[in-house]
């Protein structure tokens, strides 16, 4: 018998994380939670999602056509597991009421880590999820970082220098910046995303600036990463297989933007444009004794999305094997399929 599973919030994330779902016959999808009533509801509920309302809101959505499946509170009693996919700070007063229902729940990245007994990424920490019962999946950058960390192999790796380039927004997000200037993301050295890398690997020496520019199309991050011992470098395409495919390489020959890597997934029909991939660039990768350095474009709409279905057979006792699991989830994507060198 498929998980039933229940969205809550449908915005970015949680529009992609119901489409999984929608995808997968391990899990099925009993409704989402809707909180304004606007293209987006209309979208789902043309496509037949069950969509719950708030009680003060069942007239602003009907008054846009759609018939409110329920109230909240009764998709979230329908359902074995939810993911919390509401802005950043809002999870963790939703927990309560996951709480009193004793039913699982996966947070996302906006949260602080004390909303979930633990932080996670798939490469890094699958098993230890395995009993629990609230997960907070780490953001589009630290789950950038750490993929790359994690398939490289924390135990090799002395330490590590980030510089995060981060969208100004996303697509819909017209009332964000920078529009025209490019921001420091952070008032100090470190930014958050080292603390948040910390708490997936725990004690590890990593420093991140981070300066968001004027675009909606994805990240790029600029790594340097210290390895242990003074010829340890690996190849990109070691990385890529230790990865299991969760990284892609790319010439900057074929796509040297962030434009045309989003045109590249319109093309090959990937579902909104995603890339559910870090998609390093293998001739900007470079080893040398024990210092790597490399660059990577991260789509930040996509790239959780499947770390939060991993983390769903963890959760639910569904399967013990990293490996396994990598395996069915990719195959859900389609990620491992693609070869652009
Ligand atoms: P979003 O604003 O696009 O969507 C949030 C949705 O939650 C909206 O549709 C909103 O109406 C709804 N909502 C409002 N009140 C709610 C409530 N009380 N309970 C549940 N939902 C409610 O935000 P998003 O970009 O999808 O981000 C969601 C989470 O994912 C945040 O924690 C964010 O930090 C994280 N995240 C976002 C990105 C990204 O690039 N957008 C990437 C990784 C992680």
């Amino acid at each position: 018998m498929p998980v039933k599973v229940a969205v809550n919030g449908y915005g970015t994330i949680g529009k992609r994380i119901a489409s999984a779902v929608l995808k997968s016959s391990d899990f099925e999808l009993v409704g989402v939670a809707k909180y304004s009533p606007d293209y987006k509801a209309l979208i789902a509920a043309k496509q037949g999602i069950r969509i719950f309302v708030p009680r003060e809101k069942v007239e602003a959505f009907r008054s846009l056509g759609i018939e409110p499946e329920g109230y909240v509170d009764y998709l979230l009693e329908e359902a074995e597991l939810i993911y919390d996919a509401s802005p950043g700070g809002q999870g963790v007063k939703n927990k309560e009421l996951y709480v009193k229902l004793r039913k699982p729940a996966v947070f996302q990245g906006g949260e602080e880590p004390t909303v979930a007994e633990i932080s996670y990424s798939t490469l890094c920490n699958y098993t230890s999820v395995i009993g629990k019962k609230y997960i907070r999946i780490v953001s589009c950058n630290t789950t950038g970082i750490l993929r790359v960390l994690c398939s490289l192999g924390v135990q090799n790796i002395k330490r590590v220098f980030a510089t995060i380039i981060r969208r100004a927004s996303d697509p819909g997000e017209d009332a964000r910046g920078p529009v025209n200037s490019m921001k420091i993301d952070s008032t100090e050295i470190p930014s958050h995303h080292s603390v948040d890398v910390r708490t997936v690997i725990g004690n590890f020496d990593i420093e991140t600036v981070a300066i968001a520019v004027p675009s909606t199309l994805m990240h790029m991050h600029v790594l340097e990463v210290i390895l242990k011992g003074s010829d340890s470098c690996v190849d990109v395409e070691k990385l890529r297989e230790q990865s299991r495919g969760r990284i892609l390489v790319v010439h900057s020959h074929l796509a040297d933007t962030t434009g045309k890597l989003i045109e590249i997934a319109r093309d090959i029909g990937r579902p909104r444009n995603d890339f559910y991939e870090n998609i390093l660039f293998s001739n900007m990768f470079k080893c040398q004794g024990d210092r790597l350095i490399l660059l990577q474009a991260i789509h930040q709409e996509a790239i959780v999305i499947p770390e939060n279905i991993d983390v769903a057979y963890g959760i639910m006792n569904l399967e013990t094997d990293v490996y396994r699991v990598l395996d069915k989830v990719n195959g859900l994507f389609g990620i491992g399929e693609l070869r652009l060198l």
